[in-house]
């Protein structure tokens, strides 16, 4: 008799019907499934053909309140000449959206329309109407709020630009500036983690604060913030002070070891040196870079802590020199270079159709031209002044720069200034306010995807609607379909319903289609040292650690520790306000969520309890924290946690959800505090860099 799965055992109890789903709540985007009744969601959980197995975090458990959220946008609004957005058909928002979009093509040319979006993967049809057919260069995610300086730094050193951890197999960890265990990354890399420890793996963290990951490591570093980059290179003059590196593999697969080698020993970037600026013993430097050598599979990396100062993208890219001089890249245990599941384009656009835009990206005009995402905090400066040439139309997807980016009040000009100014969401988000044309979106639990997903092997997500959307709400695919149609594209995006697309993106893959859509995911066999098959596709072949792609551009082609355009705390404004996320809450999204508000229901100011004391402050007072460019009343928390000087603000709360009950007034809108700083190769925000005091309220 053959077993039931637990789907089966589930659906038994409770009447429901499995429908495969993916979350949207974090970037870590894990298979779902979503159990059905009456059209409603009963309960969710993760896929159990997936790596997460039957798991999801709170967040996501949470997020079923989406699919019934009475505050979600629920029709197409305009903005009137009184500034107040009013109902409109969904055929005159697609209309009026179409007619200006062509006129501003007309008259500023198709670089003139910027479209930005989070990470959701239906962004391909905006690529094929605004890329191919529209013509505009500027289509681009958020990642210059969030991992522009890793990725930057992994396709410098390894031509690729999303290395995942292969914890399972690992016998040293160490990370830097991630907490993994915090505000969660990939679940099943957690719990692989957790497992690998216990069978002996070593765990370091490299953090200003004893973030959760920092209290179950074997060594904390609480390095002064910002330092990051001095401590990598202290590492890595120990190793090849030693010699200690893997000698074989790296004259067989890294380009650059010996200019590499004589940058750190020649500029002097000792472990004594790297004390006096990082605040961690000459003698702790050296252990580790001891073990660190001597351990293998080992694997080192670094996330937000490490990429928001200017200082962030040259110690990524030592960390990932790192792995690569002691043969630690892409075998198990190590960072693998993932490999993707073979996916097509739902859309045949003939190329004899595609419009070829005269003019480059925006932030090659900016002086970004390494950015792998366009660097959206400078962009209304680009837009106000018209430089390097006019932007018209802003066009957002799920992404909500008014409040994610900093600098507000200019974001806030830029959004007057534009001609057009449209925002596709589930909620009427910060950005969408400020927009002309509001459109709504079904939630994930309506909607299909067929996207890659974050496992280190290739792996396909076929998520599909479980529900009908609320409202008028629509799938992105089909609002974008209403739109090419309207603007004399309809030809191109002919299907009848989402699975002729879904078929055709799948094609290619080795599993038939009804068994990719019970399951709802498909994995293919996870390939190791890729390299020595397929080679390593740099202008050298080789990974390196001395950097041909920067030399080419004029760039300095070996990392460096360089403080000159970092922001530090000063007599005046004595805290280093950094940003963190919140186990509860990613985001704007997750804000009108009933439940995650009842646990944490508004950000606060985390600062030492000595620094509490100084200022005479208690636990839930209210502070006034100012930089020198505006200040904002919040909320106090105080914890060992965090070093004396630094004050640690959740991001991503407050401001002004007009239509969210349960979000509305809560918390503290901090980006305002925060200067427009980029990183000055990558573009990449330097959110940490920023001085502030705090005095009572
Ligand atoms: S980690 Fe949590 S919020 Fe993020 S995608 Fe997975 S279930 Fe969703």
């Amino acid at each position: 008799m053959s077993q039931q799965t637990t789907r089966e055992i589930i659906n038994g109890i409770r009447g429901t019907k499995t429908v495969p789903g993916v979350c949207m709540i974090c970037p870590w985007h894990c298979p779902t499934e979503n159990f059905v009744k009456d059209g409603r969601i009963e309960y969710v959980r993760g896929n159990e053909y997936a790596a997460n197995r039957t798991t999801r975090c709170v967040k996501g458990i949470s997020s079923i309140h989406s699919s019934r959220d009475k505050d979600r946008l629920l029709y197409p609004m305009k903005r009137n000449s009184a500034g107040v957005h009013e109902r409109i058909s969904w055929d005159q928002a697609l209309t009026e959206i179409a007619g200006r979009l062509k006129k501003i093509k007309d008259e500023f040319g198709p670089e003139s329309l910027v479209s930005l979006f989070h990470l959701d993967s239906n962004e391909m049809f905006t690529h094929q109407l605004f890329g191919h057919l529209y013509g505009s260069p500027n289509l681009s995610g958020h990642g210059a709020a969030c991992d522009q300086d890793r990725r930057l730094a992994a396709l410098s050193t390894f031509a690729h630009p999303l290395p995942v951890k292969d914890y399972a197999n690992s016998r040293f960890v160490m990370l830097w500036g991630a907490d993994p265990f915090g505000p969660n990354e990939a679940l099943h890399e957690n719990r692989e983690l957790l497992e690998a420890m216990k069978r002996g793996c070593r765990l370091i963290v490299v953090d200003p604060n004893r973030s959760r990951t920092a209290e179950k490591a074997h060594i904390w570093l609480p390095i002064k913030p910002g330092t990051d980059g001095a401590l990598a290179l202290a590492i890595a003059h120990r190793i090849v002070e030693t010699q200690s590196y893997d000698k074989s593999f790296c004259d067989e697969w890294v380009h650059g070891l010996a200019e590499f080698s004589e940058h750190v020993l020649s500029n002097g970037y000792t472990p004594q040196w790297a004390e006096g600026i990082t605040g961690i013993a000459k003698e702790t430097i050296i252990a580790v870079a001891d073990e660190f050598a001597a351990t293998k599979p080992a694997l080192m990396d670094g996330l937000k802590g490490l990429v928001n100062y200017t200082t962030g993208l040259d110690a990524l890219r030592t960390v990932f020199a790192l792995n690569v001089i002691t043969g630690n890249i892409d075998g198990p245990g190590n960072l693998i270079l993932k490999e993707m599941s073979p996916l097509g384009f739902p859309l045949e656009i003939p190329e004899e159709e595609a419009t070829i835009p005269e003019k480059p990206p925006i932030a090659y005009g900016m002086g970004y031209p390494l950015a792998p995402d366009l660097p959206t905090q400078l962009l209304p400066k680009a837009v106000l002044e018209d430089d390097p040439y006019p932007v018209k139309a802003l066009f957002f997807h799920v992404c909500n720069p008014a409040m994610s980016d900093p600098n507000t009040r200019l974001f806030e000009k830029m959004m007057a200034a534009v001609e057009l100014s449209v925002t596709v969401d589930i909620y009427m988000s910060e950005t969408a306010q400020l927009s002309e044309y509001v459109l709504p979106e079904a939630s994930t639990y309506e909607r299909a995807e067929v996207r890659e997903s974050m496992w280190a092997g290739p792996q396909t997500v076929l998520a599909q609607p479980a529900i009908a959307p609320l409202g008028e709400s629509r799938p992105y695919y089909e609002i974008i379909k209403g739109l090419a149609e309207k603007m004399g594209y309809g030809a191109y995006f002919a299907w009848d319903s989402w699975e002729d697309w879904a078929r055709t993106c799948t094609a290619y893959l080795p599993v038939p289609y009804e068994e990719l859509k019970e399951k709802g995911v498909w994995e293919g066999e996870l390939r190791y040292r890729k390299y020595n098959t397929d080679g390593v596709p740099t202008s050298t072949g080789k990974f390196e650690v001395y950097s041909t792609m920067f030399e080419e551009m004029g760039y300095h082609p070996l990392p460096v520790f360089n403080e000159e355009h970092r922001v530090k705390p000063d007599a005046d404004y004595p805290f280093q306000l950094v940003n963190c996320k919140m186990q509860y809450h990613c985001g704007t999204h997750t804000q009108n969520n009933p439940y995650l508000m009842a646990i944490v229901g508004e950000n606060y100011v985390e600062i030492n309890s000595l620094d509490a004391a100084r200022l005479d402050v208690r636990e839930g007072d209210l502070v006034e924290v100012a930089s020198p460019h505006a200040r904002a009343t919040i909320r106090v928390r105080t914890s060992e946690a965090v070093q004396p000087g630094v004050a640690r603000v959740p991001h991503g709360h407050g401001f002004g959800r007009r239509f969210g009950s349960i979000a509305r007034g809560r918390g503290t809108h901090i980006n305002p505090l925060f200067e427009t700083r980029a990183n000055p190769v990558s573009g990449g925000i330097s959110f940490n860099e920023c001085k502030v005091k705090i005095t009572k309220a």
